[in-house]
C-alpha cells in the first residue's frame, strides 16, 4: 500500500488540489530539510493536514517551503504519474522519491509534479500545479517527534492570507510598532510583564509584613489590614508561610478596581478559616473557599469594610475576646 490519504468527504476527485498543493509543499520543504518522512495526509475542502516525522520544523524553513511552493504553484507544472513494478526501480529512476516504504509491495505508482518533486502515491491529483491556486500554511504543533502542519489552499488560503495580514497590521497599530519589529516588541512586552509581576510579588510580601496592625487576643494575635493593588497570589503564599510559621490569626482585605476579597489565614486551631469565610459570605452575599488554615472570598467592594470588620468581631467572638 503506498501513502494513503483520508478523507470524510466521499468525492476524492474534488480534493485533488488540495492534495496536489500538499505534494509540492511536502516537495519544497524536503529541498530545505533534506528527506523525512510524511506519516499521514487528510484532505478536506480547502484545507488539509500533514504528519511528519522531521528532526526540526522552524517558521523559516515553513517560510521558505510556502515561497517555493507557490513558485511552482503558479508556474503551472503538469503533474504525471509512472509506473513500477518495485519500490527498488522507482527509486532507481527517482533517488529523492518520498515514499512510506513499509507500506509499499508490488507495483509501485509514482506521482511526478513535473521535474520538482516525485512521491509514491494512490491518491488523486490535478493534471497542472496551478489549479492549486495557492498554499498557504495555517498552524503549526508538534507532538514527539511529529509535527502536524495545517494548510488551506485556493480562494480559502488567500483569504486567510488576507485576515492575518489584516491582523498583523491591527496588533501593530495597537502596540505602534511597525511589522517588521513585532515579534521583538512582543518578546520584551513579555520579559517586562514577568518582571513587573516579580516585582509586585516582592512589594506585596514587604506590605504584608509591615502594614498589618497587631491586636492580642490572650495566647494568640490578629493581623488585619486592608491592601489596595497588591497581587492577591503574593498576598496568599505569605500569609500561607507565615501560618505555618506561628499560630497568629490575618484578616487581609484586597482591594482592586472592582474586585474585593477578604482572606483568611489561622495558624490558631480555634478558628477555622472556612467557617469564617462561609459565615461571611452567607451575610454579605460573597463567594469563596479554601481549607481550615486560609480561606479567599469575595465581595462586593461597597461592603468590603464592613465585612472586613465582621470578620475580625467573628475572630474575637469565637476566642472570647472583648
Ligand atoms: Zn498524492
Amino acid at each position: 500500500m503506498l501513502l494513503k490519504i483520508t478523507s470524510p468527504v466521499l468525492n476524492q476527485q474534488s480534493l485533488s488540489r488540495e492534495h496536489t498543493a500538499e505534494h509540492v509543499l511536502m516537495g519544497s520543504l524536503q529541498r530545505i530539510k533534506g528527506s523525512f518522512k510524511v506519516r499521514k495526509v487528510e484532505v478536506y475542502d480547502g484545507f488539509g493536514k500533514v504528519f511528519i516525522e522531521i528532526d526540526s520544523l522552524s517558521f523559516e524553513d515553513l517560510a521558505k517551503a510556502q515561497v517555493i511552493a507557490n513558485k511552482v504553484i503558479f508556474e503551472g507544472r503538469v503533474v504525471k504519474e509512472h509506473f513500477f513494478d518495485s519500490l527498488e526501480e522507482a527509486q532507481k529512476a527517482f533517488p529523492s522519491l518520498r515514499a512510506h516504504e513499509e507500506r509499499i509491495q508490488g507495483r509501485v505508482r509514482v506521482v511526478e509534479v513535473d521535474g520538482f518533486d516525485y512521491s509514491a502515491c494512490t491518491g488523486k491529483h490535478v493534471e497542472n500545479t496551478k489549479d492549486c491556486g495557492m498554499i498557504l500554511v495555517t498552524h503549526v504543533s508538534k507532538s514527539g517527534g511529529e509535527y502536524q502542519i495545517d494548510f488551506e489552499v485556493g480562494e480559502k488560503a488567500l483569504e486567510t492570507a488576507v485576515k492575518l495580514s489584516t491582523l498583523c497590521l491591527s496588533i501593530s497599530s495597537i502596540l505602534g510598532t511597525p511589522i517588521k519589529n513585532l515579534e521583538k516588541a512582543v518578546l520584551n512586552m513579555r520579559s517586562e510583564n514577568e518582571d513587573l509581576k516579580k516585582r509586585i510579588s516582592v512589594i506585596t510580601e514587604d506590605s504584608v509584613k509591615k502594614t498589618l496592625s497587631e491586636e492580642s487576643l490572650g495566647e494568640t494575635k490578629l493581623y488585619a489590614a486592608i491592601l489596595k493593588g497588591v497581587d492577591t497570589k503574593a498576598v496568599m503564599k505569605t500569609i500561607g508561610e507565615l501560618i505555618g510559621k506561628n499560630n497568629y490569626i490575618y484578616v487581609i482585605g484586597l482591594e482592586w478596581y472592582g474586585v474585593c476579597n477578604i482572606l483568611i489565614g489561622s495558624g490558631d486551631e480555634r478558628i477555622n478559616a472556612t467557617h469564617i469565610l462561609k459565615e461571611l459570605c452567607r451575610v454579605f452575599n460573597g463567594k469563596g473557599g479554601g481549607d481550615n488554615k486560609i480561606a479567599i472570598g469575595s465581595f462586593p467592594c461597597e461592603k468590603l469594610h464592613d465585612v472586613f470588620e465582621e470578620a475580625k468581631k467573628i475572630v474575637r467572638d469565637v476566642l472570647k475576646v472583648q
